[in-house]
């Protein structure tokens, strides 16, 4: 306890000290003189009752002590406690500031790639998000889509620190195969020390020198779209968090990148037939008029040739509407290998009608060229079921100048021409 009053401390002493002298030098002195039992037992008892005192004020200050010391050991261990609390509140607090962070740019990122439909744009986006955000704009980022045709992986985008870079795993190494096959993510802290993968592999499959990883797939609805990783040279580049930062990324891109490859189906189909991807004749009227404008001023011919497949209700009616439809595909994969060299555009025009435009090609070369296209058609055999089948066309060409001033007349004289080559007989060319 403190004291209070400076004055008080110097009397207290003063007052033991006359104690102790009466104690200890008058009382003996008036014991040895007046007492009447022998001197030296009254002396012994006096002093032995002096040691009593003293062990049980001795045992009453260790206690004292001890209770004191127990007080500083608690203190103590409630301190250190708190020292762990407040480091763990450090950590808990950085933490919640690392995942705000991470929150606010997750949101970003979200915004990002929600202001555009263009599947490319969605991927540049995505990449280089994660390139900076996760990668810290080191290393390596590459976003690989599944090819709907193949099935197979194809990479799409590329981000990297080293512009010289060429990366050689364009369907994807082993440890891309891996995130597909498991369809869930992927860290590797150190390559040497992961077992589960076979480094010899990965040697024919890249040169690049990689030591560390984190891939996490694009998933929506069970199906496997892709797929986005990050590796670098040093080990232990990555960890657990941005792993699972890296798969929010990736559970929002999924979502998106379904969005864009929706959006460019639509888009496909409004311009594409479904059955053979030609073009359809609404978009072809479109491009057409603006291929006729460029051939006036540039004074330059362009040819129209009208293809119609001859007696096909009764080929359908033969072999089935399946059996047509392929006959349909074959056709229009004819056309289009033959035109391949050419500057042209073709159109399924009607059912079992096709009409190709041919810049630059003049009237001559449109109907020598018509023919052997008409000959390819009739020596191609269709099999079906083992059994082999043939179809003929006939033909109608047109061509700017010689025969029409516009597209709209240029369509007329071209039908004309194909109707005429019915009426003649079928599988012929008719040039008018
Ligand atoms: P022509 O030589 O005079 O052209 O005779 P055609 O039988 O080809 O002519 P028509 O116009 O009478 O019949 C066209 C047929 O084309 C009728 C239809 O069954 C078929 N067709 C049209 N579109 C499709 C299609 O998408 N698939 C199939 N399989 N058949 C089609
Ligand atoms: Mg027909
Ligand atoms: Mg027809």
């Amino acid at each position: 306890m403190p004291n209070p009053s400076g004055k008080v401390l110097p009397l207290k002493i003063t007052g033991y000290i006359i104690s102790l002298l009466l104690f200890y030098f008058i009382l003996p002195i008036y014991l040895l003189k007046f007492c009447a039992t022998p001197r030296f037992v009254s002396l012994g008892l006096f002093y032995l009752s002096n040691l009593i005192i003293i062990y049980c004020l001795y045992r009453k200050n260790s206690a004292r002590n001890y209770s004191f010391d127990s007080l500083i050991q608690d203190v103590q261990e409630r301190f250190n406690l708190l020292r762990v609390e407040y480091a763990k509140e450090r950590q808990n607090n950085a933490a919640l500031k690392e995942k705000n962070r991470r929150y606010q740019s997750l949101k970003s990122v979200l915004e990002k790639i929600n202001q555009d439909l263009d599947l490319d744009n969605v991927a540049d986006t995505l990449a280089a998000e994660v390139f900076s955000l996760i990668g810290d704009n080191k290393g390596l980022c590459l976003l690989y889509l599944v090819d709907n045709q193949t099935q197979k992986l194809n990479l799409f985008k590329a981000k990297k620190d080293d512009p010289t870079l060429v990366v050689k795993s364009k369907e994807g190494d082993i440890f891309d195969h891996w995130v597909l096959r498991h369809a869930g993510p992927l860290l590797i802290e150190d390559i040497k020390n992961d077992f589960r993968f076979d480094l010899e592999k990965l040697k024919t499959q890249d040169s690049r020198p990689i030591s560390s990883l984190i891939s996490a797939p694009f998933i929506s609805e069970n199906k496997f779209l892709g797929l986005i990783r990050l590796d670098n040279k040093s080990t232990h580049s990555y960890s657990q968090d941005d792993l699972r930062f890296l798969a929010s990324i990736s559970d929002l891109g999924a979502l998106a990148l379904e969005n864009s490859e929706l959006y460019q189906k639509t888009q496909d189909l409004a311009i594409h037939d479904a059955l053979t991807s030609l073009y359809t004749k609404g978009y072809f009227a479109q491009r057409l008029r603006e291929e006729f404008k460029r051939c006036t001023r540039q004074v330059m011919p362009l040819s129209m040739l009208m293809l119609d497949i001859d007696l096909f209700k009764n080929y359908n009616d033969q072999f089935g509407h399946t059996a047509g439809d392929i006959v349909l595909k074959e056709i229009s994969r004819i056309i289009r290998e033959s035109l391949s060299n050419f500057n042209a555009m073709i159109s399924r025009f009607g059912g079992e009608e096709f009409c190709a435009v041919i810049t630059g090609m003049d009237k001559n070369s449109a109907c020598s060229f018509a023919d052997s296209l008409r000959a390819d058609i009739e020596k191609e055999k269709i099999i079906l079921r083992r059994v082999e089948s043939h179809v003929t066309v006939s033909i109608g060409v047109a061509s700017f100048p010689v025969d029409a001033t516009d597209e709209d007349e240029l369509i007329q004289r071209t039908d004309k021409a194909l109707y005429k080559a019915k009426q003649k007989g079928r599988n012929r060319v008719c040039c008018i």
